[in-house]
């Protein structure tokens, strides 16, 4: 069989641009046709089943037996006429992915008719069999039974022909099993708390919604070179591969021309994404060659959450109809940049405001103020659970690689909200005046009243306010964003409810209100001081800074990981009645086997791939050097053989001593791999797999580049960075 890698390449360099038909409609005429949306219910539902649906998204009010009926009966005629044959309960186990089980809408009857059901019971619970769900030890397999419970706050919609009905996950015996349980929970104590801030300021805010605006960051690759890379194929990234001469250096992909190929695909893409309600709205290139960004519209957390679940899921499926494959993972590729997934987030209230909007008003501006200082001592106080949050593998290549903000949690404000907060810090409160009348201080800088338009902006920082919004920027692009959503959330409304105590206090105290608010809002500001820096978080002196400071540095998922089963994070989760120590403890242990299973995993690839791959083209290459020298020594002369010899000889070694790293080093990896899988203990096995196991992958990776650099480019069966990189 001749060499994998030039099929792939001769594949990849032959095809073209698909064309793809659409239909001569405009945007705005297919945007959400497959979404069981405002427009579609008041037309398919009775107008009591639209106001029970409405109170209970509204309100969270219970939908009763008989509705339930009549909104499934709307729903199904609503999907059949969309061309729907099943539908699913659509969830998010624990394993990130999203889980649907299928069940036909037809049912057999008399005469060896059909008919379809579906019957409100149906729509809001199921019983799948849960038992292959990581559960972290919470279900054993006796009982094996969880229940899925239709969550109306996000719209149904119809994918391949099957109405998928949005759900939560919970076990038997009623604990979470999946992401959307503890992040309703989470919104629903924001809001409250939220709330109760607000009624300081303006009697009229009844209801605080979180929102999320995510930017996917993601490569694409050939779908035949990737088949032809093992690694990318088990793994999602390469585990080999020298760097190409040219990468990103002369940045020049960066905001580029999109590749007409690339654009077929993302028009396709973006077309069905839209006909689904996902309001994407930038596409563009990134740094990276073959590297680019997707990014919606913001929406309310929970639907903006399921929308990025599902576009991870589509984009998937698109680009293979264009032979493309699409890499979400953190880092597929060494020496250039990985990819990450930005989660813009705010406070929006009913008024239609944005709490993270400095507002025209004195009043609004003291608001403001309390918000984002109660931010910045929520992420104060819980910067190691913000840093657990987001680790995984994937993301450990890029927290801390010049390309992404570190390992260490901090926040940046910019220069003029910062020269406020200091000038807060350091004001005689006896100053202030008060917020109906102009000017919280004398003498202090205003706010200005529009901090979006300024340049002020820090690509290094993990969490960034970015004039409206906070953006983390440390979320990886694989990632679903509903952790980090729950814990920012969750801190964020914890928090609130302190200063509502605090600032009640000192009211109690016969202070006046905006004289209490400023009070423990400065108090706040010198408390969380250390969390904020505006400097380049990519720099050596933050390491060191950091560390003067105390705050934390994690490098590593199994060691951040520890903070989910802190006191203080039981404490918030169980206070809250958002998780339970068990439940936490169960992601916790979830989390760490897999941690451990993908390094396994990488691990057993890389021996594979080393063993059985690299090595036998080197020595074939080898020995064809040999054969050559063994022909030189017989049509030359001693000594012009002596001179031209040199050359291959010292290829053969080289070769020979490749080799010889390699296998030595697999087999120490082999060894270290067999030493981990003896230990039961969950977390002492993560810490084996990543002190003991994984440091091998890069001893080995040397050597298998060196290697690349020096075999036959003919012989060489792994398609290369630049074809990676540049075939599209
Ligand atoms: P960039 O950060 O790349 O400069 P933008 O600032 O325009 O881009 O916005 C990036 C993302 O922020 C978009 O997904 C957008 O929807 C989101 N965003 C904007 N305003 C908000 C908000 N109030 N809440 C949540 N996300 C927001
Ligand atoms: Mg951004």
């Amino acid at each position: 069989m001749d060499n994998l890698r030039f099929r792939a390449l001769e594949l990849a360099m032959t095809r073209s641009q698909q064309l793809v038909k659409y239909p001569g409609q405009k945007a705005s005429e297919y945007f959400g046709e497959l979404t069981f949306n405002n427009a579609a219910m008041r037309e398919y539902l009775t107008e009591e089943a639209y106001t029970q649906v409405m109170n209970s998204i509204e309100k969270g009010e219970k939908i009763d037996r008989r509705i339930a009926d009549q909104v499934a009966a709307g729903i199904k005629a609503w999907a059949i006429s969309r061309g729907a044959t099943h539908y699913t309960h659509w969830f998010l186990p624990l394993t990130g992915a999203t889980a649907e089980k299928h069940d036909a809408f037809v049912d057999p009857v008399e005469g060896g008719k059909g008919i379809e059901k579906f019957r409100g019971s149906e729509l809001t619970q199921q019983e799948p069999d849960a038992s292959s769900f990581p559960s972290g030890g919470i279900r054993s397999t006796f009982e094996a039974r969880g229940y899925t419970a239709w969550d109306p706050t996000s719209p149904a919609f119809i994918t391949d022909r099957t109405l998928c009905i949005p759900t939560v996950f919970v076990s038997y015996t009623g604990e979470a099993l999946d992401f959307k349980t503890p992040l309703l929970k989470a919104i629903y104590t924001i809001d409250k708390a939220a709330v109760d801030v607000c009624q300081y300021f303006d009697k009229d805010i009844t209801k605080v919604f979180s929102t999320l605006g995510w930017e996917q960051e993601y490569f694409l690759v050939d779908s035949a070179l990737y088949q032809a890379r093992p690694d990318l194929v088990l793994t999602g990234r390469t585990l080999f591969g020298h760097s190409s001469a040219k990468d990103q250096q002369l940045e020049d992909h960066y905001f580029g021309t999109i590749p007409q190929r690339v654009l077929a695909f993302m028009q396709e893409f973006e077309y069905e994404a839209h006909r689904l309600g996902i309001p994407v709205k930038t596409r563009h290139n990134e740094v990276a060659p073959n590297q680019f960004e997707c990014a919606p519209v913001f929406e309310e957390v929970n639907l903006s959450i399921d929308h990025n679940q599902l576009m991870m899921h589509l984009i998937d499926k698109i680009a293979k109809r264009h032979n493309l494959t699409v890499l979400l993972h953190e880092k597929p590729f060494g020496g250039v940049n990985g990819s990450g997934k930005h989660n813009n987030w705010s406070l929006a209230t009913n008024t239609h405001e944005n709490l993270l909007s400095p507002g025209k008003t004195t009043k609004s501006n003291l608001r403001f103020l309390a918000f984002l200082v109660n931010i910045l001592k929520a992420v104060h106080e819980h910067a190691d659970l913000i840093r657990a949050v987001i680790a995984s593998p994937g993301n450990d290549h890029r927290l801390g690689a010049n390309e992404a903000p570190p390992a260490i949690i901090s926040v940046f404000i910019g220069a003029r909200l910062t020269q406020m907060l200091d000038a807060i810090e350091k004001a005689d409160s006896h100053v202030f005046i008060n917020s109906e009348t102009d000017g919280l201080l004398k003498d202090l800088p205003k706010i200005p009243e529009i901090l979006l338009d300024n340049t002020d902006r820090n690509r290094t920082s993990p969490f960034a306010f970015t004039g409206n919004k906070f953006e983390f920027r440390a979320v990886g692009s694989a990632q679903t964003c509903a952790p980090p959503m729950i814990v920012l959330n969750l801190i964020v409304a914890n928090q609130l409810r302190k200063f509502k105590l605090d600032v009640d206090a000192l009211i109690a105290k016969k202070e006046t209100k905006d004289q209490a608010i400023f009070q423990v809002i400065k108090r706040y500001i010198k408390e969380s001081k250390k969390i904020r820096f505006e400097g380049n978080n990519y720099s050596e002196e933050w390491v060191k800074e950091a560390t003067k400071r105390g705050l934390s540095n994690f490098k590593t998922t199994p060691e951040a990981l520890k903070a989910f089963v802190h006191k203080r994070t039981l404490e918030l989760f169980e206070s809250n009645h958002v998780l339970s120590k068990r439940e936490l403890e169960a992601r916790h242990e979830i989390r760490l086997e897999n941690y451990t299973k993908k390094v396994q995993i990488e691990s057993r690839v890389l021996g594979d791939l080393a063993g059985n791959h690299i090595i036998p083209v080197a020595i074939r290459y080898q020995n064809t050097l040999i054969e050559n020298v063994k022909g030189l020594k017989q049509v030359l002369d001693l000594k012009t053989y002596g001179k031209l010899s040199q050359n291959q000889m010292e290829t053969i070694t080289e070769i020979s001593e490749h080799v010889d790293k390699i296998k030595t080093y697999v087999n120490l990896m082999i060894e270290a791999r067999k030493d981990a899988n003896r230990l039961s203990e969950t977390e002492e096995k993560a810490f084996a797999y990543c002190e003991k196991v994984f440091p091998f992958f890069d001893r080995i990776r040397y050597h298998v580049d060196k290697l690349e650099l020096l075999v036959d480019d003919e012989l060489w069966p792994l398609p290369k960075y630049r074809e990676l990189l540049f075939t599209r």
